[in-house]
């Protein structure tokens, strides 16, 4: 019997990356899970499908979590499937956007690619925990996935790293106002993790060597490797831990 049997989980983003190993992981451990994506319908359905042959349901919602009507009816289908508020164990705000190769440095980034980046890794987060709150249970979970670019400069990724430090302090913020109903809030900063998201990126050469090189732990980060830490934060033993800052990066800030 998995840790989390018997508990309810929304993972925005899950369709893809780290945000899939999420869904994976928390099904894997019992738990029922609503996650939602942006556009790759097929990609969802895919997970869905492979989450059932392991005999745990999983429900897919495209919903824009930059959008409150998307976001509204993301909760809506979260309703549905864990019947009335309060209905929920785990928060995981994972979904997030970087500059895909776009020009983001603070001389020449467009207007535009800032709102956007802003829009859905800092406000996203802010809307789906707001509607979250009054449906979590006393005792849950809320974890953000953030970057190492909030605490590590990087060239060229002010508003990314702004973004990301936003919703550091959406972290505290939800860590003080949940506390008292025993719901902990932590932020996971992951490094460089192969996934579409830093393809642009990795396509340079050398890329996925230099970053081995630079982290101590000798390779590049796994999306496992992120749902892990997640996993770690939603058991019951981790029921003290809340509004920090949790680095899974290999120690490449180090
Ligand atoms: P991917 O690009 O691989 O996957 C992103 C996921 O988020 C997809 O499921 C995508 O849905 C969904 N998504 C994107 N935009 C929205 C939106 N507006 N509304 C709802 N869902 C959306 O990214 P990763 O898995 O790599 O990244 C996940 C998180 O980890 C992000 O917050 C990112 O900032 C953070 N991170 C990633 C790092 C990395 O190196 N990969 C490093 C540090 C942090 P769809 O498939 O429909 O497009």
């Amino acid at each position: 019997m998995g840790c989390l049997e018997g508990k309810t989980a929304l993972v925005t983003g899950g369709s893809r990356g780290i945000g899939a190993a999420v869904v994976r992981t928390l099904a894997a451990q019992g738990a029922r899970v609503v996650f939602s994506f942006r556009g790759a319908q097929d990609a969802a359905d895919a997970l869905v499908a492979e989450i059932a042959v392991a005999g745990v349901s999983a429900v897919a919602v495209r919903a824009d979590v930059s959008d409150s009507a998307a976001i509204a009816s993301l909760f809506a289908a979260c309703d549905a499937a864990f019947g009335p508020a309060p209905n929920l164990d785990i928060l995981v705000n994972n979904a997030g956007i970087g500059s895909d190769g776009q020009d983001a440095s603070l001389r020449s980034g467009s207007e535009e690619l800032f709102e956007r980046m802003m829009a859905v890794n800092a406000k996203g987060p802010y809307l789906v925990t707001q509607a979250a709150l009054p449906r979590l249970r006393d005792g849950g979970r809320v974890v953000n996935i953030g970057s190492i670019s909030g605490k590590v400069s990087q060239p060229f990724a002010a508003g990314y790293a702004m973004s990301k430090r936003a919703l550091q302090s959406l972290t505290f913020s939800t860590a003080t106002e949940a506390g008292r109903r025993g719901i902990t809030c932590n932020l996971i900063a992951p490094g460089a993790v192969a996934t579409d998201f830093i393809a642009a990126v990795r396509a340079r050469p050398g890329f996925d060597e230099g970053t081995a090189r630079a982290t101590p732990m000798g390779r590049m980060g796994q999306p496992d490797d992120i749902a892990g830490a997640v996993l770690m934060l939603c058991r019951e033993e981790a029921r003290w831990v809340t509004g920090n800052i949790i680095e899974a990066s290999g120690g490449v800030a180090l």
